[in-house]
């Protein structure tokens, strides 16, 4: 088996094998671009080694081998005494991730080579500068001992930095590159001591057995502790493994015609063309993010050194016009010679994603098609949320995981009790916790915003805060929080209850004091108030430009969920293409529930009438309005679904209001008609019990009204010129019976209302209860559409009710990664998307003009889009907010 691959064998298609920096080394080397020579062992040597404990048969063979072709190449042999070649070891997974070793650079330094280094790096001539050589290769030494020491032996960092704090103490400098190669050569001294207090060892002096080392070490931290729990939260698969990757050294910490820096080839904030970067001169690798010392704007590299800047811009551009789009980049310059030492397509905000997937269109590198492949939903669901405006007065003070997005500022509270009270005095809270439980989940509903110091993307506080679409920060560990005292402290600074913060559930930057909140330009954009022809904003141009993309390639249709004119005037507004889900228990609130009351508590089919009679013209405005709003497109109106009782007062409330009534010695005739049915309609299991198609077929009258609402108010459209196009929705139906039932009854009031207005009304079922999926094909017979009902499908699919499991477990079940991600969020594919897949097969089977949609949260979630689409169904329906997003998915989809 080959483990190793010189960076001439790889390209950048190999990332699996040779992990993302690898794979990337191998592409520059094979596009001639200057990169250091080297070699890369796969991903596959390291699955071996963790399962099997010791490095696979061979590895070391092929290593050895790749060592001398590198030597060969650099005519140098590692950790040479007159003349070393020093390697860096650096890890590189198929995704970047934080937690796996970093990287050790000058391997083969030992107390030999640093004074062949040194030689080498005098020169010679007037150039010579032997003190600065001297002090070159000490100082490099250290660093070996240090980064090796930590990293590959995991001795405490903080000695070695105390070690170096006391040399600058008794010599009274503050600044590293003050310390002279005597300084350094004692540091090495007390390194190594350091080194063997904690390992039992001396520092290794031979060159192969440091590689080794740093190369084992690249494996084990696959399952580093911090490795592992990145993984799991961003769902990447604990088996892929890391490569390494072995790169002859370059120096830019060889005097001040050395440097080292990144760049990106655009702005990865705003997608604006231009040269974004830093540079530091006389350094190596990692001061630059260190922030030892302060970098310069890559731009003035050009005043320093203009050879090696316009050769740096040079291959910044051959590089996006290679990969198509935007680079990140490393690089160093020795001595005048520019070095390229990683890249990658660079990481990017949401708004830099569109805007550079136009830029690139119109510069002819990627069409419309690939640019809808270079954005996403969930970037332009980022992108319609308000967001903080940040003068330079707001610096964050602290950054946790951003958990649930959105803008929240809002006075700070410790308790679930304290924010229900302060919300109840119309004040905005933000609730800060250690971590929620299940207790706090009242304070959760009534804040603005959640922060919590620990947990992560699946901690309780994330996911429930996710479920309720409200902005949260999570994991924020530089928060000490101390509930009982009613504060916490941040970067020093003391944060009481009542205290104003703001917190951005994008970034996870929290901020203290109150940041103004500003609307997003692509919901101005959605809205209709901002033209996108007359903006110079890049961002809305773009969005726009994308959009129209997608709306011409998709083959899914839009609705939105809307139960009002206004809701239905706003999804038109952003693009639904029809209403897929008017609810109608809406219509029975308010000063409505009185009706309500006396429909449930009518003793005779005379009173019954009464009450449906005087709901029935209340019914038929409703639809009046939200048709005229809908005016030429489909309308799918549900009829009423939720159980009567929920309609009627709490059973202990009126249980108590009637004990002291009756104490008081008043009439309570009413209330006790009123408290006997309450407690005769009390159900243990509401969600299965009376609701939906059910209560139609035991509430006589009741479907009908609103069956003749509904006609009513589309043939008093047609007569006033607007085209409506009512789809009556029967919710719950598990059987085919009971859909036939109220079918006879529908038709006849519709046949009846119709006459000669040419209005036509479609009947059909939510897909919602597993039985209907299963018998889909007799349930067609009777219906024109289905329109799956996912949120139910999924609770009655799972057996879990959606109100109480997001708080009281599912976080667990995340956490152990039972769930990757809760089903009510995204369809869960394998069992319930099954039931849809079923159900639309068959249904069409029977009827091959069936209808079929979606209506439950699911149609607005990226990945169920595309799971929608590929199972043939003709629309998603989700609320107005997410029909953007369904149109983008939708569209990429269909490419
Ligand atoms: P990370 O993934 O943390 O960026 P890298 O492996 O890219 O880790 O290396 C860390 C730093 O060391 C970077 O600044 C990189 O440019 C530098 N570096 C790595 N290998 C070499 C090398 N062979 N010569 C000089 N600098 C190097
Ligand atoms: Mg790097
Ligand atoms: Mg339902």
């Amino acid at each position: 088996r080959k483990y190793v691959y010189d960076f001439a064998e790889g390209n950048k298609d190999l990332k699996d094998l040779l992990g993302g920096k690898g794979a990337n080394l191998a592409e520059m080397t094979n596009l001639g671009l200057p990169v250091p020579p080297g070699f890369t062992i796969t991903t596959e040597a390291c699955q071996e080694y963790l399962a099997t404990g010791r490095e696979p048969d061979g590895l070391a063979d092929q290593v050895a081998a790749h060592l001398a072709a590198l030597e060969r190449a650099m005519g140098r042999c590692l950790g040479d005494p007159d003349d070393p070649l020093l390697v860096s070891v650096r890890s590189g997974a198929k995704f970047s991730m934080p937690g796996m070793m970093e990287t050790v650079l000058n391997v083969g330094l030992n107390d030999r080579s640093v004074v062949g280094l040194a030689r080498q790096a005098a020169g010679s001539g007037e150039q010579a500068d032997p003190a600065g050589a001297d002090r070159f290769a000490w100082d490099s030494y250290r660093r070996l001992i240090q980064m090796f020491g930590k990293t590959v032996c995991e001795v405490p960092g903080e000695e070695f930095e105390h070690a170096l704090d006391d040399v600058k103490r008794a010599r009274g400098i503050r600044d590293d590159v003050e310390l002279d190669a005597d300084d350094l050569r004692g540091l090495v001294d007390a390194y190594k001591k350091i080194f063997r207090k904690h390992t039992g060892r001396d520092f290794p002096q031979e060159p192969r057995e440091q590689l080794d080392l740093a190369v084992r070490a690249v494996f084990d931290s696959w399952n580093a502790e911090r490795a592992v729990l990145y993984r799991r939260q961003e769902r990447i698969p604990a088996s892929l493994g890391t490569a390494v990757n072995v790169v002859a050294m370059v120096f830019g910490n060889l005097g001040p015609d050395s440097g080292t820096g990144v760049a990106f080839t655009r702005d990865p904030a705003s997608g604006a063309q231009g040269i974004y970067g830093d540079y530091l001169a006389n350094a190596q690798g990692e001061d630059v993010v260190a922030g030892i010392r302060n970098t310069i704007p890559l731009q003035e590299l050009e005043r320093l050194d203009k050879r090696s800047y316009d050769e740096l811009l040079d291959i910044m551009a051959r590089l996006e016009r290679h990969y198509r789009d935007l680079c990140d980049i490393e690089f160093t310059i020795e001595r005048g010679k520019l070095w390229m030492l990683q890249t990658r397509v660079g990481k990017r905000t949401a708004a830099a994603a569109f805007v550079i997937a136009g830029q690139l269109v119109d510069e002819g590198l990627i069409d419309l098609d690939e640019a809808l492949h270079r954005v996403n939903g969930a970037q332009l669901a980022q992108l319609m949320f308000p967001r903080f405006q940040l003068d330079h007065e707001f610096q964050a003070v602290a950054r946790g995981i951003g958990a649930s997005p959105g803008a929240a500022v809002g006075q700070v509270v410790f308790t679930s009790a304290r924010a229900v009270e302060l919300a109840a005095e119309g004040k905005r809270v933000i609730l800060v916790r250690r971590e929620t439980n299940p207790d706090d989940l009242q304070g959760m509903i009534a804040a603005q915003g959640i922060l919590t110091s620990r947990g992560g993307k699946t901690s309780h506080a994330a996911v429930v805060a996710r479920g309720m679409g409200k902005t949260c920060v999570s994991g924020a560990d530089a928060l000490e929080v101390d509930v009982p005292a009613r504060r916490f402290t941040v970067a020093g600074q003391t944060v009481a209850e009542g205290d104003v913060v703001s917190i951005d559930g994008t970034t996870g930057n929290i901020y203290l004091g109150e940041v103004p909140v500003m609307p997003s330009e692509v919901v101005q954009y959605f809205e209709g108030t901002l033209d996108p022809e007359r903006t110079d904003d890049a961002l809305v141009r773009a969005v726009h430009r994308i959009m129209g993309h997608a709306d011409q390639r998709r083959r899914l249709a839009v609705r939105a969920n809307a139960d009002t004119g206004a809701d239905a005037a706003r999804a038109r507004r952003f693009g639904a293409q029809g209403i897929g889900l008017c609810r109608t228990e809406h219509m029975f609130l308010g000063e409505r529930r009185e009706l309500v009351e006396r429909l449930i508590l009518a003793r005779t089919d005379d009173e019954r009438e009464k009450a449906l009679a005087a709901l029935l013209p209340l019914q038929r405005a409703d639809f009046v309005e939200i048709f005229r709003e809908m005016d030429g497109l489909p309308v799918t109106v549900r009829l009423i679904d939720p159980p009567l009782h929920e309609f009627l007062p709490p059973l202990e409330q009126l249980a108590v209001n009637v004990a002291v009534a009756q104490e008081r010695g008043e009439d309570v005739a009413q209330e006790e008609a009123l408290l006997a049915a309450v407690r005769r309609m009390h159900e243990e299991n509401p969600m299965l019990g009376l609701r939906g198609v059910r209560l139609g077929l035991v509430i006589p009258g009741l479907f009908a009204m609103q069956v003749r609402a509904i006609t009513e108010a589309a043939v008093q459209c047609a007569r006033d010129g607007v085209t409506a196009r009512p789809e009556i929705m029967v919710p719950l139906v598990g059987a085919v019976q009971e859909l036939e039932t109220v079918r006879a009854e529908a038709e006849r009031i519709i046949a009846e209302v119709v006459g000669g207005s040419g209005v036509e009304v479609l009947i059909g079922t939510m897909i919602e209860v597993p039985r209907a999926a299963l018998t889909a094909g007799q349930i067609a017979e009777a219906a024109q559409f289905f329109s799956f009902g996912t949120n139910d499908l999924t609770q009655m699919g799972w057996g879990f009710s959606r109100d109480d499991v997001e708080g009281a477990f599912f976080w667990r079940y995340l956490e152990l990664g039972i769930f990757g991600i809760s089903p009510f969020e995204s369809l869960d594919r394998d069992g319930v998307g099954r039931l849809v897949r079923i159900a639309a097969e068959e249904g069409r089977a029977a009827r091959p003009d069936l209808k079929l949609g979606v209506c439950g949260e699911h149609g607005g979630d990226p990945d169920s889009v595309h799971f929608f689409h590929e199972v043939g169904l003709d629309y998603v329906s989700c609320s107005p907010f997410r029909v953007p997003v369904a149109r983008l998915e939708a569209g990429r989809a269909a490419v």
